[in-house]
């Protein structure tokens, strides 16, 4: 069903549930009856599809009008946009929590048992009950309530961004945190209150899981970051000439094509925060924004979106229509972007194929800058305090310090209006900066301003360590893919990613899909093997 990905304002329903299933790596391989064949002995199966495809037009519907105000709108159509984007959403909700479908699922499951787990029925099945499951939990008249006070709380946002004035913004962010624990009280029977927040974008993962993944990442981490921060930084100064945008625009186009991205099948667009977006499997879009005087924002933004949608795009078109069609959890999405965007976009190999091209496109500025110079400033580290310009080593301390926050204000432990205090003294503990304004601050984020509070940002770090992960399989599975990167070949790792991954959709939890693809569950170890051997070649650890 419509995702949108970077601007997380969709309040994801997932039941929360400790429901882990283990599958086996030939599992992927079987192959399973299609839906079609069940349709025509099964009428209620095809009475579910019918409307589960009639509420995804409405949602696809509204995600055309929101791409449509991040791209086009004239600016005076703010207040009739958020009038209809909550009317449809509102009607998509009322259809899907229909006691109908409480009943087609009843009705159905006979028929889920009698079929394999990985059939795409029984996912289908299962799915669905999930979800329903988990929307009829939350009272339609507090979905409204809580869309419609997110939508002041971005405008008030907005405005205190710009103007370095937390205190605007503080009275909305204490109401979304009163809102989100309510929220998050629909699902009682949870080890931590933030789970079931988790549990929108991350089925499965919990608070107390992450802390201490995240408390291992960071011991091994943090001695990294300090080895690297004490040598001399790497001079980027020839990412920061003047770049024409249209140049810019031109090159990042042709690096889609290369990469695979399927032009009859999206588009790119500028904004002016970037994003990606899908209204079916045969229209997945993206945005990117451009800055002439840094040539690193729209390259690598682009790359990143592109990631997001070639999952989209690689999904099984049998899956149109139902809500097996899309990436299965943040933190597996965002590992498709990161791997695009940082293990092939910023590897060495890439460049060599690329940077040649890259000079013809921008004689002057780079002719004289050697292919070496440009990579080590494509892959600069330093403490800084921007979590989306963050390089690929410090970015993850970035994502822990507002997951800590999260979890302290969840729990009471913190109030809003010491949360720009606690932003900084975490900054300048972590990272060893301060910042000097809220701007760069505790205000630079969007998604506390238009999302829940609790689930926003560990999809953003477990996105880098499934990347690792999955990479290191793909390498292992085709040790020529590094050979053919070099060469400008991307097929056969966009290949194994379409089969290993993308075309599943959502068939899989996160945790089936890294068991079934790596043979092993989620670990840090191949992140931290991939920044030691990186790093270790460009910096001396
Ligand atoms: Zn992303």
């Amino acid at each position: 069903m419509g995702t949108i990905f970077l601007l997380c304002c969709q309040v994801y329903i997932y039941k929360f549930t400790k429901h882990y299933t283990r599958v086996k790596k030939q599992v992927f391989k079987r192959q399973s009856p299609t839906m079609q064949t069940t349709e025509k002995t099964e009428p209620k199966i095809l009475e579910l599809k019918t409307r589960l495809s009639e509420i995804n037009d409405i949602e696809a519907a509204a995600s055309v009008l929101y791409w449509d105000q991040a791209t086009y709108m004239p600016p005076g159509g703010a207040a009739a946009r958020g009038r209809q984007l909550a009317t449809l959403q509102q009607i998509s909700h009322s259809k899907f929590i229909d006691p109908a479908i409480g009943q087609l699922l009843e009705d159905l499951r006979p028929l889920e048992k009698s079929l394999a787990y990985d059939s795409d029925e029984a996912s289908l099945i299962r799915l669905t009950r999930r979800k329903y499951e988990a929307a009829v939990r939350v009272p339609a008249q507090f979905m409204a309530q809580f869309s419609m006070h997110r939508t002041e709380s971005y405008e008030a946002w907005a405005a205190a961004r710009p103007s370095n004035n937390f205190r605007l913004v503080q009275p909305y962010l204490e109401k979304t945190l009163d809102m989100s624990r309510e929220l998050a009280n629909f699902f009682p029977g949870y080890e931590h209150i933030a789970d079931p927040l988790i549990d929108f974008g991350d089925y499965g993962m919990k608070a107390d899981f992450l802390r201490s993944l995240f408390a291992d990442l960071r011991q091994q981490l943090v001695p990294i970051v300090e080895a690297i921060t004490s040598q001399n930084p790497i001079d980027d100064s020839c990412l920061h000439q003047i770049y024409p945008e249209a140049q810019q625009l031109e090159f990042s186009l042709k690096v889609l094509e290369h990469l695979g991205y399927d032009f009859h099948r999206g588009r790119q667009d500028k904004t002016h925060h970037p994003f990606m977006i899908n209204f079916s499997v045969g229209d997945v879009r993206i945005t990117t924004r451009v800055y002439e005087n840094d040539l690193g924002q729209a390259l690598f933004s682009t790359i990143h979106e592109m990631g997001h949608a070639l999952y989209e795009q690689g999904v099984n078109r049998d899956f149109e229509g139902t809500p097996l069609a899309g990436g299965t959890s943040s933190g597996v999405h965002e590992s498709q972007s990161r791997l695009w965007e940082n293990m092939v976009g910023r590897r060495q190999g890439f460049w060599k194929y690329f940077y040649p091209q890259l000079q013809a496109t921008f004689p002057t500025q780079l002719g004289d800058v050697s292919l070496d110079t440009f990579y080590r400033a494509i892959n600069k580290v330093g403490r800084t305090l921007i979590r989306t310009d963050a390089d690929e080593v410090t970015y993850n301390l970035h994502v822990m310090i507002r997951f800590d926050l999260e979890l302290q204000l969840l729990e009471g432990s913190l109030e809003v209006r010491d949360l720009p205090d606690a932003w900084n003294e975490r900054y300048r503990s972590d990272l060893g900066i301060l910042p000097e304004t809220d701007t760069d601050g505790v205000l630079q984020d969007v998604h506390w301003y238009t999302g829940q509070i609790g689930g926003m940002f560990q999809g953003y770090t477990l996105g880098n360590l499934i990347s690792a992960q999955f990479f290191e399989a793909a390498l292992e599975a085709h040790p020529e893919i590094s050979q053919e990167i070099e060469q400008g070949d991307c097929n056969t790792l966009h290949n194994w990613l379409k089969d290993e991954i993308y075309q599943h959709g959502c068939k899989y939890t996160a945790a089936e899909l890294i068991r079934g693809v790596t043979g092993d569950a989620l670990r840090i170890d191949p992140f931290i093997r991939y920044i030691r051997r990186k790093y270790g070649q460009l910096y001396t650890l």
